[in-house]
């Protein structure tokens, strides 16, 4: 499968390549919501796994404007929350996220969500 990875933490982006690449996944990386809309714009990832509070565009604006989209509404979103992020959480349900996954995670959590939610 295909993943577009939407984090600002280099770190984390570098803990889902990594977790995701030795699965046999690819990784495409973006670092804030603006820069996961451009590379939608030229590709069609099977799963984003998203970060909420990030810089320039967070993942509830990314939200809203994918859904604009007849393509990109239909591609499955996990999204990544930490303690703070929690009442984002029925928001981004209701703008149609399908897991969320609570840092920090494992590579088995991480697995497990995905198997769960992107099939
Ligand atoms: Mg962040």
């Amino acid at each position: 499968m295909r993943f577009l990875c939407v984090d600002d933490s280099a770190t984390l982006r570098k803990i889902v390549s990594m977790s995701l690449g030795e699965l046999g996944h690819t990784v495409v990386e973006a670092e804030n919501g603006k820069a996961a809309l451009d590379i939608l714009a030229s590709e069609k990832p099977d799963c984003i796994v998203l970060d909420i509070n990030m810089p320039v565009m967070g993942g509830i604006e990314f939200l809203e404007a994918k859904g604009k989209n007849a393509v990109w509404k239909a591609i499955p979103v996990i999204v990544l929350t930490t303690q703070d992020e929690e009442p984002l959480r029925a928001k981004a349900m209701g703008l149609g996220a399908k897991g969320f996954l609570a840092k920090p995670f494992n590579k088995e959590q991480l697995t497990a969500a995905i198997r769960q939610f992107a099939g």
